[in-house]
Parts: C-alpha cells; structure tokens; sequence
C-alpha cells in the first residue's frame, strides 16, 4: 500500500496500516513532517462552538485521539489544562453556549477580562509523534509527480508499484485533479521562544500559547490566507510573522524577556464546509456521463458513481489535523480493510454531488 504525503494524516494512516501488517510505503517530499504537521502547535483540544458537525466531529475526535495518544506514545503527550478565552463577542457567545451543551468535564481556570472555558487537554510533540507512527513503513524522500492506474495497479512516479493509494498530500498541489475537489491552504507559523515568564498551562486566544517548559514556550497561529509557498513570489517575511505573532500573544499575557529560538511554518489544509474528506474519490468524467443518474435528486445513490480504483484521500483537517488524524484514520482504515462505510459528510462523494448539481451537464465536455 502506497501512501503518498507524511504529514499527520499521511502518517497515522501509515500507522493503522502497518498495525495490521500491510506493507506501506510513505513518499513525502520534505521527510516526516515536513509540510503544515510540522509547523503545528498540536494541541489537543475540542472546538468550543455552538452545535454544529464540526464541533460533533471534533467532540468524538478529541475524547478518541487523547486516549489514543496516552495509550501508544505517552512520553510524546503532554497533558495540560487549556484556557480557550474569548476573542470578541461571538466567541463569548459560543463559549457560553458550549458550556451550556458539552458532556466533557470543565475545569475552574478563567481569564478575569473576558469570557473564557477550560478543560484537561494535550499537547503532542508534532514532528515526534509523526515519526513514531512512521516507524514501519518505509519512507521514501520523493516528490510524486506521476500517479497512473495501469492493468490493476498504481504506478507511482513510473517507478514503484502499488495495488492501493492514499493521497494525503494536504494543501499542496493535488496530485489527481478533480473539479470538484477544493482545498484551500492557510500558512502558519509557529515560534518557540525563550522567556522568564512562567504560563503554567496552554492559552487560545488570538494565537495558542503553549505552558513552559525549560524557560521556553511556543506561540502559534495559522492566519495567513495570502500566503501560499507554491505560487508566492515573494519568499514568507519570517521578521514580520514573528513580530504578529508576539504582538497577539501580548494582548493575553505579558512575556517578558523574550528571545526567539526557533521558527516553524508550513500550510494547514481545510475545504469549503470545514469538514475534513476522507474516503473514495468519485470520477467525475465517468459519472457525469452515467446517463442513468439523475443529478437533480436531493437524494442520491452513491453506488452508481464510478470511482477511482483503490485510491483514497485523507485531507481537509483544517486546524485540527493533530486532533481528527488518528480517528480518522481509524475509520479509513476500517472502509479500506473491511469496506466499512464511510459517513457522506466526511467522504469527497459529498462535493461531488453538489459539483454535479449546480453544473448540470449531461456530457462531460473536454
Ligand atoms: C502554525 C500551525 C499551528 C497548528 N496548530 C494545530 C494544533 O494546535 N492542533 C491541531 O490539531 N492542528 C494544528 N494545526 C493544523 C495541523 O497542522 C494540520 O491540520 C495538519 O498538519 C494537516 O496534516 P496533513 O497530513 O493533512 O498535511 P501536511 O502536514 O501538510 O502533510 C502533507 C505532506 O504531503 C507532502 N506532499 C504534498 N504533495 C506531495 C507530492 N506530490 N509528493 C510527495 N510529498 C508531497 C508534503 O511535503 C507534506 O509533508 C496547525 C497548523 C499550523 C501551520
């Protein structure tokens, strides 16, 4: 089984794999980590919204991954209470409304300006935790650039062989092209600073505040929409990164002291409706010509679009790829193996069919 893209995703899927004895190769570009993953804050915390499928997901995610990571890498978890204190009025808003709603235990810190929650959570050593779930499969530094379904099988890079495929290539240039696939990618940076200021636990707020450890913290945001490594023309001004970073961090605490030691960047992948997309890839020439499928139904018979051969996406994780990774890989895991179905709200089927609604072309026109 060939995996292509070694970022959480990549590598938690790599992991569930090889937990059941499949022989995987995992190609990144970069090495482990080397795209958004390796950037991440890896917190592990729910989403304190209002009701909504994301929160849900996020809810059942972060319960699955925080047992998950204290269970096979307890030395890579840190466990720590997490203050999330309310930006503006709308997240006041959705803080009271989660408090209201939520079954997860809240703890008794709070922020005395402004509406805040707080809960027992985690933090995972990101680029560590990529690596250990890894440590099976066989890793290869490459770029893929050739991805080809011939006589039953995928032919990687016209090099190497491979009955099944995972594309878990985050928000880099999609390997397979789809119209109806669309990811969007949000460059963050992350510092890890030195300072005599002590924070005893991680705070969100405009950025995510790491506790000390060894007199160093780490601030973290992925705000930056413009900024994207494979079309910019201009190379990412780490100066004024750190300097934003350090101004938002200090409306919500006073860091004293404080020396940048290291700086961390890499894009984080979301689609339009914030879900993420795991699960089969429809064809979309071959389904639009199906002429026994009415894409005008609300309700739709998945079983009569053609999909891609053995070929899978785990993608879309927006800020939560440390979070989502594990169960969702758990779940594709389950579809690939056993052919469990995945849910329509998390597979890519969901974007196609909408994509085919609103084009409304009976022939697929080259
Ligand atoms: C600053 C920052 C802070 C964050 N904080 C958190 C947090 O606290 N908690 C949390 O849960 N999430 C956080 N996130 C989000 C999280 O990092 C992402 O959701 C996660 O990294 C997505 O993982 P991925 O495997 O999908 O993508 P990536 O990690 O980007 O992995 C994709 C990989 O595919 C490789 N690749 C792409 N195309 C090819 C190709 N053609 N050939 C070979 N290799 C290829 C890339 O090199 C890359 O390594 C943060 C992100 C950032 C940037």
């Amino acid at each position: 089984m060939c995996i292509i893209g070694a970022g959480i995703n990549g590598c938690s899927i790599a992991y569930e794999l090889s937990n059941e004895n499949k022989k995987v190769i995992l190609f990144d570009k970069e090495g482990i980590a080397g795209g958004g993953s390796g950037a991440a804050g890896a917190f592990i915390s729910p989403k304190f919204s209002k009701t909504g499928e994301l929160k849900e997901l996020l809810d059942t995610a972060f319960t699955y991954s925080l047992d998950f990571y204290e269970k096979n890498f307890p030395e890579l978890l840190t466990k720590s209470p997490l203050l999330h204190i309310a930006k503006d009025d709308k997240d006041a808003q959705a803080l009271l409304s989660y408090k209201k709603d939520t079954t997860h235990k809240l703890l008794e810190y709070s922020s005395e300006l402004n509406e805040s929650i707080s809960i027992d959570a985690g933090i995972v050593d990101a680029k560590s935790v990529c690596e250990a779930m890894a440590k099976s499969a066989k890793l290869v530094r490459q770029t893929v650039d050739s991805l080809v379904y011939d006589d039953g099988v995928w032919v990687i890079n016209e090099t190497y062989y491979a009955k099944e495929v995972v594309l878990a290539t985050g928000a880099y240039k999609q390997l397979i092209k789809e119209p109806y696939i669309k990811l969007r990618g949000i460059w963050g940076h992350r510092i890890d600073v030195k300072t005599t200021t002590k924070n005893p636990y991680s705070i969100h707020q405009f950025v995510s505040i790491s506790p000390s450890c060894n007199g160093q913290l780490a601030i973290g945001a992925t705000h930056n929409v413009h900024y994207h490594p494979e079309s910019a023309k201009e190379p990412y001004n780490i100066e004024s990164g750190r300097e934003e970073l350090l101004e938002k961090a200090s409306r919500t605490m006073d860091l004293e002291n404080v020396e940048v030691i290291t700086d961390y960047v890499g894009l984080r992948s979301g689609s339009t409706d914030y879900m993420p997309l795991i699960g089969s890839l429809v064809l979309s020439r071959e389904t639009l010509n199906n002429t026994s499928i009415n894409f005008e139904m609300k309700k739709v018979d998945y079983n009569k679009y053609t999909y891609y051969p053995n070929l899978y996406m785990i993608n879309g994780s927006a800020g939560y790829g440390f979070v989502l990774a594990p169960y969702l890989a758990k779940l594709l895991k389950e579809h690939m193996l056993s052919g469990k179905e995945i849910s329509e709200r998390l597979s890519p089927v969901r974007f196609f069919a909408r994509w085919a609604r609103k084009n409304k072309k009976p022939f697929y026109k080259e």
